[in-house]
């Protein structure tokens, strides 16, 4: 033992959070003596930079420094990042991904995020005030009228002011501090008079939606099983296949139950658009006030809220959307990642990264165990799980008596041929009959991914297009006009084909309304409960339309791409799929694959109780592998074929993929920065690598932006991020030039 006094560190290795600076070399600063306990890897702090003051991370310490005449740290901003893992995995996902070393910092700060450092001029004398997100909405107080009897003196016009506010119920005091401005003490003094009661703000605590009855049942074997070898992988990744239906949750459920009991804290990753409060009670139900729930639906301060109980180690289970995999629980066991094969999980802005990949890497350098679940695992699970890097746990049949439902595939072609004009085959429209006459419930799925209805030249095929946006136009009934999703654009729909001056221009693809408007002609006793995203647009509109559906006793639920996923209703016996054809058009790789996963979903709605189910799928493309691997309940006939395909062409998981954006509104500077972006990667990489492009995005325009990209090829475990980040940044962009890297991207747009 030595006997040396414990010097503190006497400087601070910082990035600075400044978005023009690309790269990540830290600057040093000394730590003067009264911030020594302070300064810790991990906190914000503010450093003067230049003639201005920034936020940044500390990102090392030392006794030393290789430069002179440091300039000290101001402030230290809050406390070092919660999770111990944090720091490395910043930097890792960093590298991955190449993204700067501050902006996956950020992806483990409270929600509301980095205080922002504000510059005043005032006669000539310049300030900088940190301005400090509002986020505690547990420090609101609720205040509630007890005496409306009560007349305030005539002085008293914010006391006035605050009793006609609360006349029409309960108010929080920050919502009165937003109207009025300072009103605390106003509060106190009409508190005191017993005129208002002031209370503490009850913390949100996850969406109040019913919970269904959920009692933990007595496990099939498969699931024992499957329950078994996650207990039993520490520090791997288990890939649990199960078709719809076959009790996943439930093992979710007693792996997290087992680590409870072993006094670790399990984080549960669901797509943002299954996160219903059906999900969330599910695991309510079971670990009540443990469970933390995160998703963006949440105003700031409710999620800042839910961060601070997993913070305090209250929350033992944190249940939420992509980001909550960065929630800060105090003793990590557990990650699991629901429907591991939805794009959802990789990030759309820097930095780019994808939660499963974030976490397969946590498993490997920790004893964290990663669970992910799926009906349809993608390709690169299926491989990494036949390579034997990650192990496996099946559930093949439903935990139900009825097995998986009959799958029904109608041409539809042929229908139009026989002259069937309408949007519901003779199949579907007799099942719709069906289950009208036995006051059943069915669900409906309309494929709106990419576009809703469009006009279609029937003689040369053509579609009009955005004059601004590469897209082609949404016609929209109410007010026939065609519309762009993108940039707005609108104009009156076209009578003849301006291209071959056909007159058989026809709406193709039809919108939730006219399917809604048509179900009531035909069956009127069926009530139908529409979601799409205009009926579910604003807080709990999602949740709403579910429990309409619920409380129905007899009716259709029809939606896009939002009732396909996780919804477990026992009464649904029929799932109808208006049109599987929109996904198979996609401009992208995996659209075989994603058409495949969507109508495996979809039809997993059905025949989930004691009745069995019935899918009929319609579409004009009925030999479309996708659709027959849903119709004979084999994967392998479409990944058979899949895998061929992606290993002769290169496509992922056979290779690795980064797709480099370079948008802006000056053509010409957008073209020749990505020319020399290409040349530059192209003298950059090994021998082995492709450089694609740059060409145009298959989205070109944008909002008035014009995109280009450029593709790279590597082999698998190729770090492709740490190149492209060095060769970007040895190549910074011009004034009105954004370049986006996007590595392992889950699409091209
Ligand atoms: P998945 O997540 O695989 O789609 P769920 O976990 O939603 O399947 O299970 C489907 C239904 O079966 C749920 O209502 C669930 O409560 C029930 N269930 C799960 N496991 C069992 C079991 N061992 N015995 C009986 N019912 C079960
Ligand atoms: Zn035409
Ligand atoms: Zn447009």
């Amino acid at each position: 033992m030595s006997n040396d006094r414990y010097i503190p560190p006497r400087v601070a290795h910082v990035v600075v959070d400044v978005r023009t600076r690309a790269l990540d070399a830290p600057f040093d600063y000394g730590i003067p003596p009264h911030l020594a306990s302070a300064v810790a890897i991990g906190c914000p702090v503010l450093v003067p930079l230049g003639g201005r003051r920034a936020v940044g991370f500390v990102v090392g310490l030392s006794d030393v420094s290789r430069y002179g005449d440091l300039k000290d740290i101001e402030a230290v901003l809050g406390e070092a990042l919660s999770r111990n893992d944090a720091f490395e995995l910043a930097r890792w996902i960093a590298d991955e991904y190449a993204a700067s070393l501050a902006d996956a910092m950020r992806l483990f700060l409270p929600p509301g995020g980095t205080p922002r450092v504000v510059r005043h001029e005032a006669d000539g004398v310049v300030s900088w005030e940190l301005v400090r997100p509002t986020v505690s909405a547990a420090e609101d107080r609720v205040v509630t009228l007890l005496d409306p009897a009560f007349e305030p003196l005539a002085t008293a016009h914010l006391q006035r002011s605050i009793l006609e506010a609360l006349r029409a119920g309960p108010v929080t005091s920050g919502e009165l501090a937003a109207e009025f401005g300072a009103v605390s003490a106003a509060l106190k003094a009409l508190e005191k008079r017993g005129v208002v009661e002031v209370t503490a703000r009850r913390r949100w605590r996850g969406d109040s939606g019913r919970v269904r009855e959920d009692a933990a049942h007595v496990l099939t074997a498969a699931q024992v099983k499957a329950v078994e070898r996650i207990g039993t992988s520490p520090g791997a990744v288990v890939m649990l296949e199960g078709v719809t239906g076959s009790g996943k949750t439930e093992v979710y459920l007693r792996a997290i139950d087992a680590m409870l009991a072993a006094g670790r804290d399990s984080i549960v990753l669901v797509p943002e658009i299954s996160l219903t409060p059906q999900t969330v009670g599910r695991f309510r139900a079971r670990f009540g006030s443990q469970v933390a729930v995160l998703h963006s639906r949440l105003s700031v301060g409710e999620r800042y809220d839910q961060w601070s109980l997993a913070a305090e180690g209250t929350a033992k289970v944190v249940v939420g959307a992509r980001s909550a995999l960065f929630a800060p629980v105090r003793n990590l066991g557990l990650v699991i990642i629901d429907e591991e094969h939805e794009p959802s999980y990789k990030q759309g802005s820097a930095p780019r990264y994808h939660a499963r990949d974030v976490a397969a890497h946590m498993a490997l350098t920790s004893d964290v165990t990663v669970v992910l679940g799926s009906a349809t695992p993608s390709l690169e699970a299926r491989v990494a799980v036949e390579e034997g890097l990650w192990r496996s746990a099946k559930l093949p049949h439903r935990v139900t008596t009825h097995g998986l439902p009959n799958v029904h595939v109608v041409d539809m072609g042929a229908e139009f041929a026989d002259g069937n004009r309408s949007m519901f085959s003779t199949p579907l429209g007799k099942a719709l009959d069906d289950v009208a006459a036995a006051s059943g419930k069915g669900v409906l799925f309309l494929n709106r991914r990419g576009f809703a209805s469009f006009l279609l030249c029937r003689e040369c095929g053509f579609v009009p297009h955005c004059p601004n946006c590469s897209v082609s136009l949404t016609y929209h009934e109410r007010g026939d006009r065609l519309v762009c999703h993108h940039c707005g654009h609108a104009e009156p729909p076209m009578h003849e084909c301006p291209r071959c001056k056909s007159p058989y221009l026809r709406k193709f693809g039809a919108g939730t309304q006219r399917v809604e408007d048509e179900i009531h002609a035909r069956w009127p006793s069926l009530p139908v409960v529409r979601m799409d995203a205009d009926t579910t647009s604003g807080k709990g509109g999602h949740e709403r339309a579910l429990v309409a559906f619920e409380d129905l006793k007899s009716g259709l639920l029809l939606g896009t791409q939002m009732v396909a996923k996780g919804l477990d209703y026992p009464e649904v016996t029929l799932v109808g799929v208006i049109n599987a054809d929109t996904t198979m058009h996609l401009p992208d790789f995996r659209a075989a694959e994603r058409t495949y996963q969507l109508l495996e979903q979809v039809s997993g709605r059905a025949g989930r109780g004691d009745d069995p189910g019935l899918v009929i799928v319609q579409t004009y493309w009925p030999d479309h592998p996708a659709v027959r691997a849903v119709a004979s309940g084999d994967a392998d006939v479409l990944y058979a074929e899949e895998r061929e395909v992606r290993a002769s062409v290169g496509w992922p998981p056979y290779r690795r993929l980064a797709n480099i954006m370079i948008s802006g509104e000056a053509e010409p500077a957008v073209r020749a920065h990505a020319d020399s972006l290409g040349e530059a990667l192209r003298g950059a990489v090994p021998d082995d690598w492709e450089v694609l492009g740059p060409t145009d995005a298959a989205l070109a325009r944008v909002k008035r932006a014009y995109r280009r990209h450029v593709v790279l090829k590597a082999p698998r475990g190729a770090g492709l991020g740490r190149l492209v980040r060095a060769v970007l940044a040895g190549h910074p962009a011009p004034p009105g030039v954004a370049v986006a890297p996007d590595i392992d991207p889950v699409d091209f747009g």
